[in-house]
């Protein structure tokens, strides 16, 4: 299950990984907290109209990657909160979807390695995902409302957090780079993709696979949630 704050955030993201993984076998859902509806230049655009265009062209660029769904919680642009009612939406989102591994945005970079600012609802959306899956999502005392509606608790095993500050994990994507770059095609919305872009794309995608040896890789900063109850504080 990928969550992220925006459309386009799961193509620029980890979109090639979870290519790679859905071509392996496994089922992929994405969830965008928002629909981007101030994701535009022009402030005599309609927010609701550019969030219609914003969540058919997230849906295009889903079926190319191959996720099952789509789920958008509606929460508004640049106002991502996290809190009890987003981490609800998620919970809900978890329980009913049931993923081994949640990938989302990594919630404590503020500032990215090569420059600028990660946006507000990137680390907001990040933060909500990480306290959806734990403790909520898999303690049955945590929204027991869920649990009666049929939605019973669920452990996550991992979460792997894109754009990561200090990478632990790589994932080598020379098989489905070019299924990233044309999921990133069906957003025209935010951006021309042109040939310089998907060499932009490439070249990005070398830089994480020069870590492993590898001609094009994605990053992730790797989560690994134990089997027991509680997640135990370090001993030493
Ligand atoms: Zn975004």
């Amino acid at each position: 299950m990928v969550i992220v704050a925006h459309p386009d955030d799961a193509d620029f993201g980890p979109a090639a990984t979870a290519a790679r993984w859905i071509d392996a076998g496994s089922v992929g859902r994405l969830v965008c907290c928002t629909s981007g509806d101030q994701g535009g230049e022009d402030p005599t655009l309609d927010p609701l109209e550019l969030a219609a265009v914003r969540e058919a062209e997230q849906r295009r660029a889903a079926g190319v990657v191959g996720y099952d769904d789509v789920r958008f919680l509606h929460q508004p642009d640049g106002a991502l909160a996290n809190g009890l009612p987003l981490r609800e939406l998620l919970v809900r989102e978890i329980r009913e979807f049931r993923p081994d591994a949640v990938l989302t945005h990594d919630p404590e970079v503020l500032f990215y390695r090569g420059g600028g600012v990660n946006h507000t609802d990137h680390r907001a959306a990040g933060i909500a995902a990480v306290d959806a899956v734990y403790p909520a999502a898999r303690n049955p005392m945590a929204f027991p409302n869920l649990v009666r509606a049929g939605l019973a608790p669920h452990r996550v095993r991992r979460i792997y957090l894109f754009w990561p500050g200090a990478p632990t994990a790589w994932v080598e994507v020379g098989p489905t780079l070019d299924r990233k770059i044309e999921a990133l095609r069906c957003h025209p919305s935010q951006f021309s993709a042109d040939e310089g872009f998907a060499e932009r794309m490439r070249a990005w995608a070398a830089e994480d696979g020069s870590a492993i040896g590898a001609r094009s890789a994605e990053a992730f900063r790797l989560v690994v949630l134990d089997d027991d109850d509680d997640q135990a504080p370090p001993t030493a």
